[in-house]
Formats: C-alpha cells, structure tokens, sequence
C-alpha cells in the first residue's frame, strides 16, 4: 500500500502551548494581510491558510502535563483584546509560600527570592487550556489533527520538506497486519517543530545539522505529579507552595509543588534534575515519600488520587539552546528547551516563541522565501524579544547548582547581583549531559537510595502508590502488538549496565517500562520492555548511562490519557 500524501503551507508538529500560538497567531496575520489587501491598504496577493497541526494524543491535551502556574502575560499578547476572565484559568494565585523541609518540620521562608514571586499569576490545568487554544485554531481555519504521530522528518534535497506519520497495524516484528494502515506524508513550505521536551524529531534535525554546535548540552529535570480531591477545609484556591529539601539530598536539584486549582483539587508534584547520581534513585518513590512528609500528608489526607503522570523539562537554559531554525523548519517551546528554571515556567516562553516563529513564517511566506537566511529572522526576533530577556538573566542557573544546593544558593545569589553572570569567569558555567553523572554501585554500596530508604518504600495504597497503580491512574493504553517504540539495540550493553549500574533503567523510568528479570535458563538477569506502560516522558532517552535506549513515536493516539493534567 503506497502512503497516503498531503501538501500544506505550514505544518506544525505537536498541540502543546507552543505550537498552537504559532498556529493562532499565523492565521491572524494571513487574515490581518488579506483584510488589508481587500481594502486597498495593504500590499500583494492575499495568501491562502494552510496550516497543518499534528497531535499525537487522541485528543489535544491528552499528553500534556505540566504544574501549572501560568505568567499570563504571552496569553494577551496572543489574544488582544480578550480579558484574563475568559480565559480557562482556575484561579489567581492568591496565597504563596517556599518552604524548606526537613524530615518532619517546614520552615517558610521570609523572602520570595527574584524570579520566584507569582503575584498576579493564575493556577490552571494545562490540559484543559490547550484544549481551548485548539478551539481557537480550529475557528481560525487551522486543521488540527489528533492521533497524528510525527514519525520522521522528510528530507527533499537536504532540506526538510514535511514529516511522515507513524504507519498503524503493524505485529510487533514489522510485518503489516489485516489492519494495516501505510504512513501520511504531510508536505510542508515549512515545518515547526513543537514537539516539547527531548521531541523525537526535533533531536534528529539537531544532531543532522550540528544545531547545537558551541553550546551547553541540554539537561532536563523529571517532573511527577498527581491531582487530588481533598476534603473541606485543608486547602484555598489559590494557594501555592514551593518547597526545598526532604525528601531529596543536599546535592539533589529540585523540589516539591502544591498548587490549589480549587478548594478541593489540588495539583502536587515532586521535580528533580536528571544529574543525580545514585542509580538506584527512583523520582517516582521519591514523590510517594515526599506525600508522607507531615506538612504534605496534611493537606491529603481523607482525599483521593485522580490522575498520575510525569514529564521531563529541558532546564539548561540559554546557553543550552541550539539553532532554532534552518532551511524550511523552526523549533520552539520545550523542544527548543524554553524554560526559566528558578520560576519553573516554559508556558508563556512557548507561546511567545511560536508567535515569533509565526510571524517569521508569515513573512517567509508572503516573500515566497523559505530557506535558511529568511528564517534567520526567527534567531533575530527572539534575540530581540522579552522572553530571550527572562532567559538571559538566569542563563547560568541550573548550572550554578551542579555541586549541591549551598553552592547552587550562592551562585545564584552572585547571578542575580552580576545579571546572570554569577561565579563563572568566562560567564558560561557547564555541566555535563544527565546519563553522565551515575556512580558505580559497588561504591555506593550502604548509601544508596534503596538502601537507605528500604523502609518507606512499601505503598498504602492510600497516600502512597507503586508504579503499576499510579499508571492505571494515567489512562495510559498502547496497542500491545506494535513494535516497540522503546528501542534498546544492545543487550550486552545492558548487560553491563546491570553489572556496573544495577540497570538504572528499571529506576529513572516512572511507568515500570524496564524490568530486570533473572532468566530461568541461564540465571542470568536481563531486560524485558513493557513499553505499553509508557508515558511519554522520555526520561529513558535521557538517563541511560551508555545511550542504549532511543524514544520512537508509538501509534497515533497511544499513550497516557491526562485529561486535565
Ligand atoms: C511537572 C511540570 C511542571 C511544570 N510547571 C510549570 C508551571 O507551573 N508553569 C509554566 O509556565 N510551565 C511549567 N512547566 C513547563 C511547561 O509545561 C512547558 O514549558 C510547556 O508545556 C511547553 O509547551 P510546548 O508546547 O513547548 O510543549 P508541550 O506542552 O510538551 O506540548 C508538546 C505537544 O506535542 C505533542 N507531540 C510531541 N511529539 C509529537 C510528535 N512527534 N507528533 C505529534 N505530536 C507530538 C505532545 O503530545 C504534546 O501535546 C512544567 C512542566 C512540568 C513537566
């Protein structure tokens, strides 16, 4: 069966905050430039629409998951005129409070450190606010489609020429089955890439055309988080907490967040950087933990869960952003790693930067010019813009707490006194990509986290959760008979990974998709995948020590089913 083909303007690859604001906002400007040739002020042919947005979830909003305490800010750039009201937000953020914990005290501090203040911020679901924006889209004449996987980028002459979709029906050794469906090539003018964090095509284009030559690699954090029902009386709208210390060590980045959507739903979550260094540390069990501290055991006791995920947040910085474009593609949002760290907000970056990829893509358009040079515009608009500004004054600030969290404190102390500089003499501080970081186990041995926290991992069920629950808790469905989107090519490799590292594998991955087993033939203990639990994070992408494991697009459709995550 020979692939299906489409031709568009302008394809846009991924549904989050990003990727529609540069869908809204180019069909604005294609209809401000037609309204303006109809009425004689405006100059050249009016221009067709044709924007194509691809969404892998089976509704938008169904893979997004973010806090989320939004900087409302880039949402009236995109939508003048319209008020703060109308817009699908929760709540302002009415009450704030950082607090550090110890084992079974929390101590607020006095101060909210620059960067962290959220007054006149609001608490939303992220899902539920994306879902909206594709309304808006889908008015303005975008087609939006979803269960669309971008499976792969098409090449024309050196140069991107539009993505191929997943192909479906297929068993899991690649034979095409009675269902079979071939894959769309959806071509493009031009193509942006708005896949979010770690986006499976946006990695190949960097890596084709050297996108992040002389820069920082990217490092990410792994966010997971569950939403609440809470009884009467224990939580405000409003309300927001950011919290430091237990359960993670001095020489862990991250932190805990509690955010009250409503006075009996509350969104809690536990962050942390991907450059720890125990392998046995697992993000998942240390949010179970962080649930029994008093303070946050408190709030939900008498509850009930009702929805689990996890994702990654590309938290390098400015110095960690590669090329943003090239000869007919763009990147933006998370995929281009558009994130301030200290205020933990990529929201409003990502809307801003598709609204500069829009702008850039308008005028590649109206100039019938799509190549490098012309996109170029992309690079110089965001160098000249607000958001490049946010990133530029905390461009050393996850490198600054590489070491532990007092000299992360200090460096960002002296960042903020120097804007942005800190303690780095050439004025870049470094750190190295996440899968780097891990110790031996033998030199552990005594210390590790499952060691030391042997006790408090057993799960009530009740607070706290093993992984397969949290996972029903996802909605997460794959087909069974794909082949696996999760690929790990090596298997002697992971042989030496259990031998040095315990397969850490089975650890970073907060969906239990890596099981180390024993082998009743050999003895031995090897790796079995269950890829259909997965979440789409890609932590595994990212952590695995020896690079042995690659993130491919399942089917269209598959995967978690956050709702209002
Ligand atoms: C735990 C956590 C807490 C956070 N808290 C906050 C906060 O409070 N405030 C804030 O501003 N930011 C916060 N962030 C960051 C924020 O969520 C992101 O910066 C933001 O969502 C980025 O938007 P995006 O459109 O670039 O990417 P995303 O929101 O990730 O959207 C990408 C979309 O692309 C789709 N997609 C990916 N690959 C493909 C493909 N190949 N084909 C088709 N579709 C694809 C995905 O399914 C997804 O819908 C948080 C993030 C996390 C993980």
């Amino acid at each position: 069966m020979k692939n299906k083909t489409i031709q568009t303007d302008i394809l846009i690859i991924g549904g989050g905050p990003a990727g529609l604001a540069m869908a809204i906002h180019f069909a604005d400007l294609i209809q401000a430039h037609n309204a303006a040739v109809d009425s004689g002020t405006g100059q050249g042919a009016k221009l067709p629409l044709k924007v194509t947005l691809l969404e892998k979830a089976n509704a938008v909003g169904n893979h997004t998951l973010s806090g989320a305490v939004i900087n409302p800010v880039a949402f009236r750039e995109l939508l003048p005129g319209m008020a703060d009201k109308d817009m699908p937000f929760e709540t302002p953020v009415l009450k704030e409070d950082i607090q550090f914990l110890t084992t079974a005290k929390s101590f607020s501090l006095p101060f909210h450190p620059p960067h962290m203040d959220n007054k006149g911020n609001y608490i939303a679901s992220l899902g539920k606010v994306v879902r909206w924006l594709a309304e808006i889209a889908e008015k303005k004449g975008v087609q939006v489609f979803i269960g669309f996987s971008g499976h792969e980028l098409i090449y024309e002459q050196g140069k991107v020429a539009g993505v191929r979709t997943g192909a479906s029906g297929i068993d899991k050794h690649g034979t095409p089955r009675a269902n079979y469906q071939p894959p769309t090539d959806v071509h493009a003018k031009i193509t942006i890439l708005a896949e979010g964090p770690r986006g499976h095509l946006t990695k190949t284009l960097v890596e084709k055309f050297n996108l992040a030559k002389d820069r920082n690699p990217q490092v990410y954090s792994l966010g997971v988080k569950e939403v609440w029902e809470v009884p009467d009386g224990v939580m405000e709208a409003g309300y927001l907490a950011h919290t430091l210390g237990f359960p993670l060590q001095f020489n862990q980045f991250g932190g805990g967040f509690i955010y009250g959507l409503s006075k009996n739903l509350v969104s809690i979550g536990l962050v942390v950087g991907l450059d720890y260094t125990d392998p046995t540390f697992d993000i998942h069990h240390a949010f179970q933990i962080y649930k029994k501290h008093p303070g946050v055991a408190r709030i939900l006791k008498g509850g009930k869960v009702l929805r689990y995920g996890a994702k990654t947040i590309p938290e390098g910085g400015l110095f960690a952003v590669p090329q943003l474009y090239h000869d007919q593609v763009m990147i933006v949002g998370d995929s281009a790693g558009l994130v301030a760290m200290p205020s933990l907000k990529g929201i409003h970056l990502g809307i801003q930067s598709g609204m500069l990829a829009a702008k850039t893509a308008f005028e590649a358009i109206k100039n019938n010019d799509t190549s490098l040079k012309q996109l170029s515009l992309y690079e110089e608009l965001f160098k000249r813009s607000s958001a490049y500004k946010e990133l530029y004054a905390v461009r050393n600030f996850r490198q600054g707490f590489k070491i532990n969290l007092f000299i992360g404190m200090l460096q960002f102390g002296t960042q903020l006194l120097t804007g942005g500089r800190g303690l780095s003499l050439r004025g870049k501080l470094k750190m190295g990509e996440d899968g780097e970081h891990y110790q031996p186990i033998q030199e552990l041995r005594g210390k590790t986290f499952l060691e030391r926290r042997k006790d408090d991992l057993v799960f009530d069920k009740t607070l706290t959760f093993d992984k397969e629950t949290d996972i029903f808790y996802s909605g997460t469905k794959h087909d069974e008979e794909q082949p696996s989107h999760i690929v790990v090519p090596k298997l002697d490799v992971c042989q030496v990974c259990i031998e040095k590292y315990d397969a850490p594998c089975q650890r970073f991955c907060p969906a239990q998709v890596f099981e180390i087993a024993v082998d009743s033939k050999t003895g031995k203990r090897g790796l079995t995948l269950h890829p259909s639990n997965c979440v789409h994070c890609k932590t595994c992408d990212i952590k695995d020590p020896y690079r042995n494991v690659t993130w491919l697009s399942p089917y269209g459709g598959d995967g978690p089913e956050y709702e209002s995550m």
